[in-house]
């Protein structure tokens, strides 16, 4: 898939409208257009890096701000106290449909274990 194909990269662009809950200079964070949680809030890199060892062999610290950026979408939804969800789904068996690296932050209620 080329970048200009890439979903995530044009909610990047603007070109698809998303809800954006926190921006930093190399990161966005908007809501998933189908949550699984009262919170269920996506992190990506601005730039385009298609998972998670692509990211980190290319830009460690660019992962780096990704989960930073987590946690502050956490801490500013609330859900610090109670506690929350950072997964990063990767490749066909994690279950990633989107090839533009993200980190989901899930919270809101109990989630319950982890595996299916
Ligand atoms: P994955 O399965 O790749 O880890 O997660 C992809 C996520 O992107 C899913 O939770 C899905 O609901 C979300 N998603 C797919 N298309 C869109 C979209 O157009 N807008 C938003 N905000 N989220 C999307």
């Amino acid at each position: 898939m080329s970048m200009s194909d890439c979903l995530f990269c044009k909610i990047v662009a603007g070109e698809i409208p998303a809800t954006v809950v926190h921006e930093t200079p190399r990161t966005i964070a908007f809501r998933d257009i189908s949550p699984q949680a009262p919170v269920h809030v996506l992190v990506i890199p601005r730039d385009h890096h298609a998972d998670l060892a692509t990211l980190t062999d290319a830009d460690p610290a660019l992962a780096g701000e990704v989960f930073a950026t987590a946690a502050a979408v956490a801490r500013q939804e609330g859900l610090t106290d109670d506690g929350y969800r950072v997964i990063v789904n990767s490749g066909p068996h994690g279950g990633q449909e989107v090839f533009h690296l993200h980190a989901h932050v899930l919270g809101g209620r109990a989630l319950g274990p982890m595996l299916s």
